[in-house]
């Protein structure tokens, strides 16, 4: 049986990588006058995994990254008015409608009439606690969780603290590296459900062909419900051939 079912939020349940790629697009528009745009978006990779250790993931963070980049590849060139452009492109990033993926609308009220959810997704406090409330989903979930990473020690004293055992954990999500080895890796069950852009950051080797996958991947949300069903079947089967 499962106990808890946990989603990660950014592109498990609405879009975000795409505000971010589409703010990478603006930043080299904005930095034309002073450069020709190449290897602005690497260079803003770098800037970000430089500062992650000190700000963190979210748009606040992004935005001093995007700053930073601005001024090195400009050698200083950069004035005022284009920092401006730049805080207001993050402003516009925070005030992004929240759109849901598919099915997550009709898949996510079915789920939390038979199991207990957990919204569980990383990031800027304040930013999560905002997108949340405008999704309008925050009443199917019992729990909701903002952590700083998502890694083995993590979840496990998450399950720790919420008295789950890791067999009867389910989590849900689109990076393989934040939403399913560290699950896989503490004994509890994964559904990896890819996005159609992944920050690199994100990205990891999947594990080698010759193993077999210890999580499921699903095209899109809609086929989770015969998944949790399958899966709880499956284990009370073995329950009840002991
Ligand atoms: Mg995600």
């Amino acid at each position: 049986l499962i106990d808890l079912i946990a989603f990660d939020a950014d592109d498990t349940l609405w879009h975000n990588e795409n505000l971010y790629s589409h703010a990478q697009e603006r930043l080299q528009e904005l930095l034309t006058p002073y450069h020709s745009g190449d290897g602005v978006v690497d260079e803003l990779y770098r800037t970000e995994m430089d500062n992650l250790p000190a700000f963190g993931y979210g748009i606040k963070s992004f935005a001093l990254s995007m700053i930073e980049t601005a001024i090195r590849v400009t050698a200083g060139r950069i004035d005022g008015p284009g920092i401006q452009k730049i805080i207001d492109l993050a402003k516009e990033m925070k005030q992004a409608p929240v759109q849901l993926l598919e099915h997550v609308a009709e898949v996510i009220p079915v789920l939390s009439a038979s199991h207990t959810l957990m919204l569980l997704t990383k990031g800027d406090l304040f930013d999560q606690e905002s997108k949340i409330a405008r999704s309008g989903l925050a009443c199917h979930f019992m729990h909701i969780e903002i952590v700083s990473t998502k890694t083995v020690k993590v979840y496990h004293s998450l399950l720790s603290r919420h008295r789950i055992e890791p067999q009867r954990f389910l989590m849900v999500g689109n990076s393989l590296r934040s939403d399913v080895l560290p699950v896989v890796a503490l004994g509890g069950h994964a559904v990896f459900i890819p996005y159609h852009v992944t920050w690199a950051h994100e990205t990891v080797a999947k594990p080698e062909d010759s193993a077999p996958a210890p999580y499921v991947q699903l095209e899109h949300l809609g086929l989770l419900p015969a998944y949790v069903e399958q899966l709880c079947q499956r284990d009370d089967g073995t329950e009840g051939g002991l």
